[in-house]
C-alpha cells in the first residue's frame, strides 16, 4: 500500500479549553520537524497546520510504517471554541474528520469540553483524548520526545498510580457521556473505545503516540470519506472572520471539497440573508523564511482542498463564523443561498430558544 492520490488530507480539529495546551501541542507537532530539519515540510496554512506523511512516520521512528498508510498526511485546525462557532457546527455538520481533544489531566473536563464531547458523538466522529500536562504530577522524572509507554515504565510505583488514578477521573466522565474509554495502549478496537493518551506538550513525551494513533484511526475509519473531487465548485467552513489592515474583513476559511478561485462567486452565510460576492484575493502565510512584518500574506489564483486560507472580499461584514462558505454559478446561486439560509436560522431558532 502506498498514499492514493485521489484521497484528501483528513482534517483533524483540535479541541479544549482555554490554558490546555492547544496551542502548545500543534507547536510541538511542528517544532519537532524544525528541530529535524524538515521545516519546509510542514506547510502551515491559514488557521491549520499540514504535516505529511513522511514527517509523520520519521517522528514515530519506524520507517516501513509509511508502507501501511495512504492517507498524504494530517491537517490539524485549530477549532475555535466559542459558543457561536459550536452551535453552528452542531447543526452544520462535523468540520473535521477526525479530532483530538485536549484536557489537562490535573484538571480535568470542562464545561465547553464537554460540549464538544457531545457533538462528537452526536456525529460520530473518530477522536482521542489527549490528557495533557504530566509532566506536572508531582515526581515526574520528564524524558524528552520519549513515546509514552517508555517514559512511563521509567516512573516510581507512586508517580505510575497518581497518574492512572487522574486517567480513570477522565474515564469516568468520558463513560458519563456515553463513551467507553481506556488508555490508548489497552485498547483493543478503536471502532468501541475511546483512546486516552498521556502526554506533555511541555517535554514531547507522547507526542509519537498521539500522530501515530490518529493516522491509524484515518486509515481505519476514514478511506471512504477522504475521496474529493478537485474539479468540483469549492466547499467550506468559515473558522474566523477577521480584520485584516488593508484588506478589511475578511475570512479564514477550510475548503474541504472542491477548489476555489480568485474572482468566484461565493455564498456565506450570515445573521441576515446570506451574503452573495466576489473573491478578490486568495491569500496563504508567506513560508516563514520570507515573513515581512508588512506582507504577513501571499496571493494565490486557487486552492483545492483541503487547505486553510483567507478571503479577501466586499461585503464580509456580518459573516459568522462556523457558517458554510460555497462556490456557485448562476445556475446554483439560488438554491445554495436558500440552503444557506435554513441552516442559518435553524441555529437563530436554538439560540433562541435556549436563551
Ligand atoms: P491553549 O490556551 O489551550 O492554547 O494552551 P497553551 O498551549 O497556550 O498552554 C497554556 C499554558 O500551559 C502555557 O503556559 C503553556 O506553557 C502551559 N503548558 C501547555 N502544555 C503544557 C505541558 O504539557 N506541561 C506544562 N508544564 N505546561 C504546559
Amino acid at each position: 500500500m502506498a498514499v492514493n492520490e485521489n484521497l484528501r488530507t483528513p482534517i483533524v480539529s483540535v479541541m479544549g479549553h482555554v490554558d490546555h495546551g492547544k496551542t502548545s501541542l500543534l507547536d510541538r507537532i511542528r517544532g519537532s520537524a524544525v528541530a529535524d530539519g524538515e521545516a519546509g515540510a510542514i506547510t502551515q496554512h491559514i488557521g491549520a497546520t499540514e504535516v505529511p506523511i513522511d514527517n509523520i512516520v520519521n517522528k514515530c521512528g519506524d520507517p516501513s510504517l509509511k508502507d501501511k498508510f495512504i492517507v498524504p498526511g494530517l491537517l490539524f485546525i485549530d477549532t475555535p471554541g466559542h459558543h457561536a462557532f459550536t452551535s453552528l457546527r452542531s447543526r452544520g455538520g462535523a468540520l473535521a474528520d477526525l479530532a483530538i481533544v485536549i484536557v489537562d489531566v490535573n484538571e480535568g473536563f470542562m464545561p465547553q469540553t464537554i460540549e464538544s464531547l457531545h457533538i462528537l458523538k452526536r456525529f460520530k466522529t473518530p477522536f482521542v483524548v489527549v490528557a495533557n500536562k504530566i509532566d506536572r504530577i508531582h515526581g515526574w522524572e520528564a524524558n524528552k520526545n520519549l513515546p509514552f509507554l517508555a517514559t512511563y515504565n521509567k516512573q516510581s510505583e507512586r508517580v505510575k498510580s497518581d497518574l492512572d488514578n487522574k486517567l480513570y477521573e477522565l474515564i469516568g466522565e468520558l463513560y458519563n457521556i456515553g463513551f467507553n474509554s481506556e488508555r490508548y495502549d489497552r485498547v483493543n478496537d478503536f471502532q468501541r473505545n475511546i483512546g486516552v493518551i498521556p502526554i506533555s506538550a511541555a517535554t514531547g513525551e507522547g507526542i509519537a503516540d498521539v500522530l501515530m494513533i490518529l493516522l491509524g484511526l484515518a486509515q481505519r475509519f476514514l478511506e471512504g470519506n477522504l475521496h474529493y473531487d478537485a474539479t468540483a465548485p469549492g466547499t467550506g467552513t468559515v473558522l474566523e472572520v477577521k480584520e485584516e489592515k488593508g484588506l478589511g474583513t475578511t475570512l479564514d476559511i477550510i475548503l474541504y471539497d472542491g477548489t476555489i478561485k480568485k474572482g468566484d462567486t461565493i455564498v456565506v452565510g450570515s445573521l441576515g440573508d446570506p451574503i452573495q460576492t466576489k473573491i478578490r484575493a486568495l491569500l496563504k502565510p508567506r513560508p516563514l523564511s520570507e515573513i515581512k512584518a508588512e506582507e504577513k500574506f501571499q496571493q494565490v489564483s486557487e486552492v483545492t482542498a483541503a487547505v486553510g486560507v483567507k478571503i479577501s472580499a466586499p461585503n464580509l461584514e456580518g459573516a459568522l463564523a462556523g457558517s458554510p462558505v460555497r462556490v456557485v454559478s448562476t445556475d446554483t446561486i439560488d438554491a445554495i443561498t436558500e440552503e444557506i439560509k435554513s441552516e442559518i436560522a435553524d441555529v437563530q431558532i436554538d439560540t433562541d430558544t435556549i436563551g
